[in-house]
């Protein structure tokens, strides 16, 4: 039943067939592989216990590079190579922060990425607190200077974790309002949904001509600590010191590997994730998981007896972490006729949780291609959803390029309980869920390498993720 519905299907195509029947049991054979392939998991497991933490810039970094390097050679990919990233680099030192009044207790604290540090005396001063940062803007500067701003926004569970999105200005610019109306410090409660009590790292920036402040994550717990303390109506004072430093700018590049298309080589679909990691855990869903899954995917493709007919190019972003330096670079480095010639591409940021929804930003002629995505996907539970993706935070660039990009949603229920901190470990990631996303995306990356209908022009706009 299932093979004369695919067949009226394709029956059913416009006359420059998109994609042929054999395609799509292609497709389907490769997503059942994966499911039962550990490739994805012996990957990231790789990288976890012999590299852990790859802070963009650390000496790390540069053996995750040789790893993965090693890695996607090992596995026989037609060509692997490199291209070099400019990033700054910046280094954690140590943290140290209590309560000193009205009742002296221990912070559980983090350094937010690229803050200063204090002098080695740290700051002694009292909390202005807000709700959020829009409560901080509104706010007048008598009642922040001198004093160290905390910014209590939370973040609330959800499957899509679309309240990061809402809740994560406070960490990227919160030192910028909090120094514009003249505050030494700015903390906020941790961008996370964990109980626990460790902090969310996670980047943050400054801007020309603003003083630049330390500014620092608080775990959940401690973050309510302060909030008790405040509500009680005294005057809440904080000791704070931290020796993080930003330093020189440093090359670190992206990993790149291929399987070489047949028909049309210089027609490229990329997927992929990035390399870096925050420092305080070991950097396995974040995103040791996206670049385990994209080769894996990569891997599949490439054992097939006959190469697909467009080039397959995994990436292995650089630097995402600290600012989307790899997807930047990219973007700048393949600018014109290159990118001209990437018919797709996609980067797996969101952990190792099952992929529930396809995501798609085609033109109107992409309309087979997404039927038949749904139809191979369909049976390990990801449906088709919208047309407006925004493909991922490296490739989020590209569809202003005109590049089509898919995301494929992941379950992001927990993710945010361990994202950017020290339980971002392996054991965090379901080998049966990983599996399923390397089916989802090798089915995807296949059909998208042997699809003939145009997917240009994509739909315009800012959709965001
Ligand atoms: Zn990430």
């Amino acid at each position: 039943m299932r093979k004369l519905l695919a067949s009226l299907l394709i029956a059913s195509l416009p006359a420059a067939a998109a994609l042929s029947e054999q395609d799509i049991q292609t497709a389907a054979k490769l997503r059942d592989q994966a499911l039962q392939s550990s490739q994805a998991y012996d990957l990231v497991e790789s990288l976890v216990v012999e590299v852990g933490p790859r802070l963009a810039g650390s000496d790390n970094n540069k053996k995750a590079e040789a790893w993965a390097i090693n890695k996607l050679k090992s596995l026989g990919f037609d060509k692997v190579y490199t291209e070099a990233v400019t990033i700054p680099t910046w280094t954690r030192g140590t943290i140290h922060a209590e309560i000193e009044a009205p009742y002296r207790q221990h912070l559980v604290i983090s350094a937010l990425g690229g803050s200063v540090g204090t002098d080695e005396n740290g700051i002694n001063a009292e909390v202005a607190f807000f709700d959020s940062i829009d409560d901080l803007k509104a706010a007048d500067a008598k009642a922040v200077k001198g004093k160290i701003v905390f910014i209590n926004k939370r973040m609330v569970r959800a499957q899509d974790g679309f309240q990061y999105g809402t809740t994560v200005a406070g960490r990227s610019k919160g030192a910028v309002e909090a120094a514009k109306l003249g505050a030494k410090a700015v903390l906020i409660r941790s961008v996370g949904t964990s109980p626990h009590r460790f902090a969310h790292t996670g980047v943050m920036r400054y801007q020309e001509g603003v003083a630049r402040i330390p500014a620092a994550a608080v775990s959940v717990p401690d973050a309510d600590l302060i909030e008790a303390m405040v509500k009680r109506g005294q005057p809440v004072r904080l000791h704070l010191e931290l020796s993080a430093e930003p330093g020189p700018d440093t090359t670190v590049h992206n990993v790149i590997a291929e399987v070489t298309g047949s028909e049309k080589p210089d027609e490229v679909v990329v997927i992929s994730g990035h390399l870096d990691s925050w420092d305080e855990g070991q950097g396995a869903i974040d995103d040791g998981a996206g670049v385990a899954i994209a080769a894996a995917a990569g891997k599949l493709i490439k054992d097939l007896p006959q190469r697909p007919k467009r080039t397959i190019r995994v990436i292995f972003y650089a630097a995402e972490e600290i600012g989307l330096y790899g997807g930047y670079a990219y973007a700048e480095q393949h600018q014109g006729k290159s990118l001209a010639k990437h018919v797709l591409a996609a980067e797996s940021d969101f952990g190792a949780g099952r992929i529930y929804r396809l995501d798609t930003r085609f033109g109107p002629e992409g309309e087979p291609l997404r039927q038949a995505l749904a139809k191979v996907l369909m049976p390990i539970g990801v449906d088709l959803g919208n047309n407006q993706a925004g493909g991922g935070p490296d490739v989020s660039m590209l569809p202003a390029q005109g590049v089509p990009v898919v995301s494929l949603r992941q379950d992001g229920t927990y993710y945010f309980d361990y994202h950017h901190t020290p339980d971002d470990t392996l054991n965090k990631i379901k080998p049966d869920e990983l599996a399923q996303n390397v089916a989802a995306w090798v089915a995807m990356a296949y059909l998208a390498a042997q699809n003939d209908a145009p997917l240009r022009p994509i739909p315009e706009g800012n959709f965001g993720e």
